[in-house]
């Protein structure tokens, strides 16, 4: 299997530190808001990736982190340590506990998470959890000598870490583009890159969520939290790290410097970062007011799997545009795929194509080549090959793609619909219209449509 490494910048072949099991590790949500699409996307991306590796014969070991804490609003600005907890935040706008904020979205991720069909990686993470095993990182930390205390907390000296910069091509004396301009420099940082691990609660006000650590009471920085549980859950170093293309530049060039300044050790073998998704040709933003949810695209009348059908319908390395023309042409697709594996017979005989396998094989393994994936699966619907075998080969590339096929497989319709249509039939070959639509709307009503032929009709799910 081949997979674009951000770290080389080449695309490799993939090899597992243990023939067997895979490590990955994927950054999860900052649970103070609802998932977007455009997070989901990301965590489609690290589904496809699990699927495609046990596809491959591998057992995965995948984590995901849930971020309960120490995401600060200057985090994704290239300022890791200014701002406000994104957690605090939520609970003075929403007049909850942070504890209760957490929990609702974090539940609400969970729907949306299955709504996907995403695997369930062996274990997700809440930060929280966690907090022991981030104060004994940053102790190691500071017994190398990398770190420093300021006013507000403890901090990573990246000048010390020798290859900072090797993901991201930062330098410690780096400006950092954007952070010079929105946010104020913290003056007891030595360099520009360096970063919080530690925070010390403000005096003035009391925070839902601190603990006493070494240094002082506090709560762990977000980059910490990754490295921490990475090492802890999956070992000192794993096979693939995956997130999206934002948190490249600084969040996982952070993660890098924490856990190989502590191990000495490669942290990560295989970087894989996804292009984001867009929103009618730009950013999603809540002041735009397109930052879209699953919620939003159900209350449309989408179904969820319609979107992950979208997001296949490009490389994950590839921008991605979403528009609800685009996913309304995602969902007639889906509905066409439904039709047909209806329509097809299936036979105790049937037999697996080897050559669409084999072509279906090689695209997933051309670092998760999803469009040509699909291409080949609509080329093999289109094919000769008995319908039977096109059930069969359907039915494994499903392993992957996730569409819920094998359910549209052998379906079979209630026999009260049956009959509602056979009756329908007599009345219109009478000529009773009236009474055939009542009928008809009864039938479309409990969720099945008919398409009449000349001589025949034939019923469909809706
Ligand atoms: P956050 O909750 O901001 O920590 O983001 C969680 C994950 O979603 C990270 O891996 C982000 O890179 C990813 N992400 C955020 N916005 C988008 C987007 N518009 N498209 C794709 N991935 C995104
Ligand atoms: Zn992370």
């Amino acid at each position: 299997m081949k997979l674009y490494n951000s770290l080389s910048k080449k695309t490799e072949e993939f090899k597992p530190i243990n023939p067997d099991v895979v490590t990955m590790y994927t950054c999860g949500p900052t649970v103070y808001d609802y998932i977007t699409i455009g997070n989901f996307r990301t965590y489609t991306l690290s589904d496809l990736l699990d699927r495609a590796l046990a596809y491959n014969g591998y057992k995965v070991k995948h984590v995901i982190n849930i971020t309960d804490v120490g995401h600060l609003t200057g985090d994704n600005e290239g300022a890791a340590d200014t701002g406000e907890d994104k957690l605090e935040v939520a609970a003075d706008r929403e007049g909850k506990s942070a504890r209760e904020i957490a929990d609702f979205y974090t539940q609400h991720y969970m729907k949306d998470y299955d709504k996907l069909n995403l695997t369930h990686p062996e274990k997700f993470t809440p930060a929280t959890e966690h907090i022991r095993v981030m104060i004994e990182l940053v102790q190691k930390l500071e017994s190398k000598g990398l770190t420093y205390n300021t006013p507000d907390g403890v901090y990573y000296d990246t000048s010390k870490f020798e290859e900072y910069g090797k993901l991201s091509g930062l330098k410690p004396d780096s400006v950092i583009e954007g952070a010079s301009e929105r946010v104020e420099p913290n003056p007891h940082k030595r360099n520009p890159t360096d970063f919080a691990l530690w925070k010390f609660s403000p005096e003035d006000k009391m925070r839902w969520q601190e603990w006493d650590s070494p240094w002082g009471k506090g709560f762990p920085g977000w980059h910490i939290e990754c490295s921490a549980m990475a090492q802890n859950e999956l070992g000192e170093s794993i096979d693939i790290h995956v997130g999206g293309e934002d948190l490249k530049m600084v969040h996982h060039q952070n993660e890098i410097a924490q856990s190989e300044g502590a191990t000495g050790k490669t942290f990560v073998n295989y970087w894989v970062h996804g292009a984001f998704l867009k929103v009618d040709g730009g950013r999603m933003g809540k002041s735009i007011g397109n930052v879209y949810t699953v919620d939003d695209v159900e209350a449309k009348g989408f179904s969820p799997l319609a979107l992950r059908y979208f997001y296949m319908s490009a490389h994950y390395r590839s921008k991605l545009n979403f528009t609800w023309e685009a996913l309304q042409g995602s969902a007639n697709a889906l509905k066409k795929l439904y039709d047909l594996v209806e329509g097809y017979n299936e036979d105790a005989d049937a037999k697996l194509d080897v050559e669409y396998t084999q072509k279906f094989e090689e695209a997933l393994n051309d670092d998760l080549n999803m469009p040509q994936v699909m291409a080949v699966m609509w080329e093999m619907l289109k094919s000769d090959i008995s319908e039977a075998d096109k059930l069969k080969t359907l039915a494994h590339f499903d392993t992957v793609l996730g569409l819920d096929l094998v359910e549209h497989i052998g379906f079979e319709i209630p026999e009260e619909i049956k009959k509602l249509a056979k009756v329908r039939w007599e009345y219109r070959k009478q000529g009773i219209w009236d009474k055939a639509d009542v009928l008809r709307r009864e039938i479309e009503e409990k969720g099945f449509t008919i398409d009449d032929g000349q001589n025949d009709y034939k019923i469909r799910r809706k």
